[in-house]
């Protein structure tokens, strides 16, 4: 029995004119999470895109799990190809389907019927195949208004499809299709969730990392990796961009009013992280800020921290409260690593009373580091760039 999967596109659908440029990104896409499993053929055709393994023992549950996370796909099918032959057709739905029906007790049947030449009309081939799963299911009922399981039956252009309910995808853009953005990534909950967030809605992402060896340590590092692994499930590559911020917090400790050092250094952060962004082709910056959850995100502070960014700054989660956070760090599966204890380099030289309503001007003038120019430049050209799939 040759199983495959068909897909059904999401918001794709709606993109009129441009809809070929997102189909063909989520193919590359679907292709590149699939990578490693075996061969697979993908085409597309009448506004479904096909995924058929060429190997006899690919693993289709593998596969499906992938699946799940590419976005763009509102939803796709498990099915079973069978030759167009009504009586084929008959013969296998009840094999292909015994596991699922056993588990129900209502059913009915769909049929479409893409090869108009094909010698049965789609109610006929409904009652056929009802028939067929009846006679071999005693404890079937037909239920057309309400039914556990919808069967169904789709004879296209070179073969018939036969599968029952679909399983759910990601939603969202295909990644690569929404611009590219540089995510500021910590090792805490909310940034990763940022990063998966916008990539949802299409952007590829690189991800900036400020590390202050000895500081923070290597395990800091490979954490912020780990989550970023997680994270490129969904997001497909991501190009690592570790940054050495030792320097820059020293000086900003030994000269800056303590109880603006964070906010300075948040800044620092934001003009290289601009930088980079430029060097790589990157329109934005992505945060995983939220509005009063500590006093360098009050609404004043995040002002302040936004001035000294030239690109656009999206911050996904700036309305959410901390529990919808986690929720969301669960089911994409990034909470279990984000709360494993490691330093990051916003909590090492923590101020013990920040300011909440900081006014730019005094910020400015307070950020005047010597060598400040240098040090920025020294930073963004000693960062190491890494890949991660
Ligand atoms: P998170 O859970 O994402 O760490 P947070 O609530 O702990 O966020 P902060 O530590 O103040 O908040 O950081 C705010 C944002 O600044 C983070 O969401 C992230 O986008 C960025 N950021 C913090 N630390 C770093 C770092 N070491 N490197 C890069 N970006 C960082
Ligand atoms: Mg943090």
């Amino acid at each position: 029995m040759r199983e495959i999967l068909l897909v059904k596109n999401g918001e794709i659908a709606l993109k009129g004119l441009n809809r070929g440029t997102f189909e063909t990104a989520l193919m590359k896409n679907i292709k590149h999470a699939l990578s490693g499993l075996g061969l697979i053929r993908v085409t597309r055709a009448q506004s479904t895109i096909t995924i058929e393994p060429v190997d006899d023992n690919y693993d289709m549950d593998e596969a499906c799990e992938r699946m799940k996370k590419v976005f763009g796909i509102a939803a796709f099918s498990r099915a079973c190809a069978v030759s167009k032959d009504m009586d084929v057709i008959l013969k296998t739905a009840p094999d292909y389907l015994e596991d699922t029906l056993r588990a129900c007790k209502t059913f009915k049947v769909e049929a479409k019927r893409a090869d108009k030449a094909f010698p049965f009309q789609s109610p006929q081939i409904c009652a056929k195949t009802g028939e067929a799963l009846l006679r071999r299911f005693h404890h079937l009922k037909v239920d057309v208004h309400h039914p556990d399981v919808t069967v169904t039956v789709e004879v296209r252009d070179q073969f018939a499809f036969i599968h029952a309910n679909q399983i759910q995808g990601a939603g969202g853009m295909p990644v690569g299709t929404g611009g590219n953005a540089v995510i500021l990534i910590s090792g805490g909950i909310d940034s990763p969730v940022a990063a998966y967030m916008m990539a949802k809605r299409g952007v590829r992402l690189t991800a900036v990392h400020f590390a202050s060896p000895p500081y923070t340590s290597a395990h800091a590092e490979m954490k912020v990796k780990d989550l970023l692994k997680i994270v490129s499930g969904y997001a497909g590559n991501i190009r690592f961009v570790c940054v050495p911020f030792t320097k820059i917090q020293e000086a900003i400790k030994n000269h800056c009013p303590d109880d603006l050092t964070t906010l300075v250094m948040r800044r620092y952060m934001m003009k290289i992280a601009c930088e980079i962004a430029k060097q790589n082709d990157c329109d934005a910056l992505i945060t995983g800020e939220s509005i009063g959850q500590v006093a360098s995100q009050t609404m004043k502070a995040l002002a302040v921290t936004d001035a000294a960014s030239n690109l656009p700054v999206f911050r996904p989660v700036i309305g959410m409260d901390k529990e919808e956070i986690v929720t969301i760090a669960r089911k994409i599966g990034t909470f279990e690593t984000s709360v494993l204890p490691y330093e990051d380099c916003c909590t090492v030289f923590t101020p013990k009373h920040p300011r909440t309503r900081p006014v730019l001007h005094v910020v400015e003038k307070a950020e005047q580091l010597p060598d400040a120019q240098l040090m920025m430049r020294e930073a963004v050209e000693n960062a190491r760039y890494e890949s991660i799939r």
